[in-house]
């Protein structure tokens, strides 16, 4: 019954998801069209051809990411639910950010707990979440920036921490966060955000994300605790 639940509300949303990137591919593609008809006149010169060859190109890359994050929402895979152990993910997730980190000058440090913690969920899907808010921290962040991911036990429950000492982001920003194709990026596709919280939500996680301009930001992330083998 519940499965059923999910199954109609994703397909909801999926289908809601479609029209709007339909719109929002079709942008890229009348971009690119009249630019390549500007390529035909003889007029232009070299350099304004190129200039005009590397706007299409950016915006087929563009129209590119909104279909490959698209697709990963609209993928009808079924779950795979396993026990997850979360000192293993936090590692896994921190070595896997590090190159991007890397590659920004940023640092990155990852905490995990000396006791065993375990959740029950879809293990690559809860990767794609977390993935997804760890490059968001990555994006927010200067020279000297630091990625914090920190793993704990509240009572019953296991709470993550993805923090950062970036930008930050408005109250306004803060309340768009989630909503399709609210970006603050040149080549951001604004839906990176709206995966990560519906596929936590799936798993019965709950975010809470504190912000400050010129601070940074904390994403708290919580899941009921499962027991090995559960
Ligand atoms: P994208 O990264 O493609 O812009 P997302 O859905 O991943 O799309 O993020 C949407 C927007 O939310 C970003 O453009 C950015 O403005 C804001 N955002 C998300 N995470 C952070 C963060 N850690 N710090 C500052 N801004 C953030
Ligand atoms: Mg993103």
């Amino acid at each position: 019954m519940q499965e059923e639940m999910i199954r109609s509300e994703k397909l909801k949303l999926v289908s809601e998801m479609a029209a709007s990137v339909a719109h929002e591919i079709r942008n890229p593609l009348t971009t690119v069209r009249g630019f390549i008809q500007l390529l035909g006149t003889s007029g232009a010169s070299a350099e304004r051809k190129s200039y005009y060859e590397k706007i299409c190109l950016e915006e087929l890359d563009r129209a590119q990411h909104i279909i490959t994050d698209y697709l990963s929402l609209a993928k009808t895979e079924a779950e795979a639910i396993e026990t997850i152990d979360m000192n293993q993910e936090v590692d896994y997730l921190a070595n896997i950010l590090l190159t991007y980190a890397n590659y920004n000058n940023v640092k990155v440090e990852a905490r995990t707990t000396e006791e065993a913690l375990y959740m029950v969920g879809d293990k690559h899907k809860l990767r794609q979440a977390l993935i997804n808010i760890g490059k968001n921290a990555i994006e927010a962040m200067s020279s000297d920036g630091l990625l914090t991911i920190d793993l704990q036990k509240r009572g019953q429950t296991i709470v993550l921490h993805i923090s950062d000492n970036g930008v930050g982001m408005t109250p306004e920003q803060l309340n768009r966060l989630g909503s399709p194709y609210f970006s603050t990026k040149d080549k951001g596709t604004g839906l990176g955000t709206m995966v990560s919280i519906n596929i936590i939500k799936k798993m019965d996680g709950k975010i809470d994300i504190k912000s400050q301009v010129g601070t940074g930001t904390v994403f708290e992330i919580s899941f009921p605790e499962g027991k090995k083998g559960s």
